[in-house]
This record gives structure tokens, C-alpha cells and sequence, in this order.
């Protein structure tokens, strides 16, 4: 599979600093930031800060050291952001997963009653 990063996506102009952004936390390799349309009381958008397309991307070619910062990142979140009756963690890849934004990024959800996803 080969990825190809388009560094004028959302994403990166965020992490550019060039459109601001609701910052939850931040590490060395990771950003978090609230989702401009929230779809729960708690809806923030974990991203790691290289340039990578999707979760297989960012899983085959990130460092581990990438890879660890970003899942402990994801613990600090669900730490403080309110999670204690639980959260969902979505993150969609390409057309069929209907990726908006072409930059790795993890939805975690929490808030409300989230349904059932999968039957
Ligand atoms: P996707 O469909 O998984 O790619 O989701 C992209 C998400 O990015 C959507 O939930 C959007 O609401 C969110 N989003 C788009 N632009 C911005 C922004 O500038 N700040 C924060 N969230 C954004």
C-alpha cells in the first residue's frame, strides 16, 4: 500500500498552527483538540503529529516511539476528559470508511448513550 500525505489538509494547517484549534493535550508526537462539531458532550480528535494518512499507515510506519506516545496520549485524555461511563473510539480510513480529513485521527466519544454500532 503506498500512502500519500496531502500536507494542505485540516490537520496539518492545525498543526502548523495556521487555524486554531480547542487544544485538550499535547506531547511530543501527539495533539489532541475538540471536534468542531461535536457529535457528544465529549468529542475530541487525537492525532499524531507526523504525517500519516490512516491508523494502517501510522501503524506500519510510525516509530515506536510514536506509537506509544500516541496510545498513552489516549489514556491522559480518557483520564480527564470524563469518560467513567464509558467512550467509544472510532477512526474511519478512505472512501469507505468515510475519512473526511486525510490525516490519522482518533474520535473519542463519550458524553450520552452512544447505541450500538455494530449488530
Ligand atoms: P472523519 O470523517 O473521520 O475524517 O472526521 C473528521 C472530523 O474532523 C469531523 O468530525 C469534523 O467535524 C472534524 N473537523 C473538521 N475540521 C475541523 C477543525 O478545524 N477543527 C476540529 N475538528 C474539525
Amino acid at each position: 500500500m503506498r500512502f500519500e500525505y496531502d500536507p494542505e489538509n485540516i490537520f496539518a494547517k492545525i498543526l502548523r498552527g495556521e487555524i486554531p484549534n480547542k487544544t485538550v493535550l499535547e506531547t511530543e508526537h501527539s495533539l489532541a483538540f475538540e471536534d468542531i462539531s461535536a457529535q457528544a458532550p465529549v468529542h475530541v480528535l487525537l492525532i499524531p503529529k507526523g504525517a500519516y494518512v490512516s491508523y494502517d499507515h501510522f501503524a506500519r510506519d510510525a516509530s515506536d516511539a510514536e506509537i506509544l506516545d500516541f496510545n498513552r496520549a489516549m489514556a491522559k485524555i480518557c483520564e480527564t476528559v470524563g469518560v467513567e461511563d464509558g467512550f467509544r473510539a472510532i477512526t474511519n480510513a478512505r472512501r469507505d470508511g468515510v475519512q473526511e480529513v486525510p490525516h490519522f485521527h482518533l474520535h473519542i466519544l463519550a458524553g450520552r448513550p452512544l447505541g450500538r454500532m455494530l449488530e
